[in-house]
C-alpha cells in the first residue's frame, strides 16, 4: 500500500482544493452543462457525453472519499438509498442475499418489496452474531452479504474482519453501510469488504441541506463497473450544485465528527446514571453488548449516534421528544444540529426497535446544553 503524506484531517480541509488551476482557484467550480463536446474526429475522449451519467463537478468529493477509504474508486449517488439500492440491481435473479435485522429501515422494507420482486431471495440474520451468521452462510451461499456498522437505531456493532473472512472463503461480496462510521471512524475496505456505501446526506455533508449518496469499492473491477454503469443508465445521479455543497460540508468532516463523538460518549455515560434511563445503547459504553467489537474496529470515537430507553415506556419517550428545546423533534442523522426522534414511529409496525426508545443525533451545540436539556425534558414527562 503506497504511503499518504497527508493524514484524513488536512486531506479533508483542503478537499478539492488545487483541483482547476486554470484560473487560479482554490475551490473547484461548479459545471452546469448537461451536454459536452464531442471531438473533432466524433470520439468523446473526455469519457463524458451527458450529465445524467457523469459530470466533472463529481469528482473532487469522490476522489476526496475514495482517498479517505482507502478504495480504488468512488462514486456519488442521488442519494443513499440509490447508493445502497444500486449494488442490490447489480445483482441476479435467484441471487441469495444476507442482510442484518438491524438496519436502516427503508432499506430493509426495499429489499422486502423490490428487492424480492426482481427475484433477490433475501435473508435478514443478527449478523452480530457469528455462529448465526456462519450457519446462514453455509446453507445459503449467498452472492451479497451487506452489513451496517453501527447499525441503525440500536447501534450493534458487527466484526467486520470476521465477516470479511466468512465471505471470501464463500465467494460472496460484502458490503457495508458505513454511514454512522463515516469515513474516519472505520474503515470497512481495510478490514476487508469490497463496497462501502454512506449516506452522504448525513456526516459527509452534515448540514441537513443536500440529498446525497456514494459508493467507494476496494477494487475497480467488473463488478465497480457494474455499478458505475448502473448509476450512468438509471441516472441516479445528484445534481451538480448539490455535489458543490457536499463537498463543502465534507470539508469540516474531521471538527463535526470529533466534536459530535466526544459530546455522544458524554451523554450516554450521564444518561447512564438517570433513574428514568433503563437503557442506553452507545458503543462507547463499556456496558455495551458490542464494545469489545467497536474498540477493535472503531478508531478515534464510536459515532455521534446513540439510544436511550425510558423507563414510562412509549408514552414517556414521545413526551420527552415533545418537550426538549435544543434538541430538534425530526428524523435524520449527521448534521451540526442535534436531532431526538421516537423511532418506532417512523419505523412502523414490523420494526425490531422498541417503542420507548428515542434516537439521539448529537451535533456540535455545547455538550451541556445538550445534556441539561435532555434531563429537564426527561424530568418534565415524568412529573
Ligand atoms: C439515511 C440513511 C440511509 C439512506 O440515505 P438517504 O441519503 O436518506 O437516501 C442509509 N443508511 C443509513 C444508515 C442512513 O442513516
Amino acid at each position: 500500500m503506497t504511503k499518504r503524506p497527508f493524514s484524513p484531517q488536512s486531506l479533508l480541509a483542503q478537499g478539492g482544493s488545487h483541483s482547476d488551476n486554470e484560473n487560479g482557484v482554490i475551490i473547484p467550480p461548479v459545471y452546469t452543462s448537461t451536454t459536452y463536446l464531442r471531438d473533432d474526429d466524433n470520439q468523446y475522449r473526455s469519457g463524458r457525453v451527458y450529465s445524467r451519467a457523469d459530470n466533472p463537478t463529481y469528482r473532487p468529493a469522490e476522489k476526496l472519499l475514495a482517498e479517505l477509504e482507502n478504495a480504488a474508486d468512488a462514486r456519488l449517488f442521488a442519494s443513499g438509498m440509490a447508493a445502497a439500492t444500486a449494488v442490490f440491481q447489480a445483482l441476479k435473479p435467484g441471487d441469495k442475499v444476507i442482510a442484518p435485522k438491524v438496519m436502516y429501515w427503508a432499506l430493509r422494507k426495499w429489499l422486502q418489496t423490490f428487492g424480492v420482486d426482481s427475484g433477490l431471495d433475501v435473508r435478514f440474520v443478527d449478523t452480530t452474531n457469528l455462529n448465526e451468521l456462519r450457519d446462514a452462510i453455509a446453507e445459503r451461499q449467498p452472492t451479497l452479504i451487506w452489513l451496517e456498522t453501527p447499525g441503525n437505531p440500536l447501534w450493534t456493532v458487527t466484526d467486520i474482519a470476521a465477516v470479511a473472512d466468512m465471505a471470501r472463503n464463500c465467494g460472496s461480496l460484502l458490503a457495508i453501510d458505513s454511514t454512522v462510521a463515516t469515513p474516519l471512524l472505520t474503515k470497512p475496505l481495510d478490514l476487508g469488504a469490497d463496497i462501502v456505501m454512506h449516506s452522504a446526506t448525513k456526516y459527509l455533508n452534515g448540514h441537513s441541506d443536500v440529498i446525497s449518496g456514494a459508493l467507494a469499492a476496494r477494487e475497480d473491477n467488473a463488478f465497480w463497473q457494474r455499478l458505475v454503469a448502473i448509476r450512468a443508465q438509471s441516472g441516479a445521479v445528484p445534481g451538480p450544485q448539490d455535489a458543490a455543497q457536499l463537498l463543502r460540508g465534507m470539508r469540516t468532516l474531521f471538527l463535526r465528527v470529533r466534536e459530535s463523538c466526544q459530546s455522544a460518549l458524554y451523554i450516554a455515560e450521564q444518561l447512564e446514571q438517570h433513574p428514568q434511563v433503563i437503557e442506553v445503547l452507545y458503543p462507547g459504553l463499556k456496558s455495551f453488548v458490542g464494545h469489545e467489537i467497536a474498540v477493535k474496529q472503531m478508531q478515534g470515537g464510536f459515532g455521534g449516534m446513540l439510544s436511550i430507553r425510558l423507563a414510562g415506556g412509549e408514552k414517556a419517550a414521545i413526551a420527552v421528544a415533545a418537550k426538549t428545546q435544543l434538541w430538534h423533534r425530526a428524523t435524520s442523522l449527521g448534521g451540526v444540529e442535534s436531532l431526538i426522534e421516537h423511532r418506532a414511529s417512523i419505523e412502523g409496525p414490523d420494526t425490531p426497535v422498541p417503542l420507548d426508545l428515542l434516537r439521539l443525533s448529537v451535533g456540535i451545540e455545547n455538550a451541556d446544553d445538550l445534556l441539561n436539556d435532555l434531563q429537564q425534558a426527561i424530568d418534565l414527562a415524568h412529573s
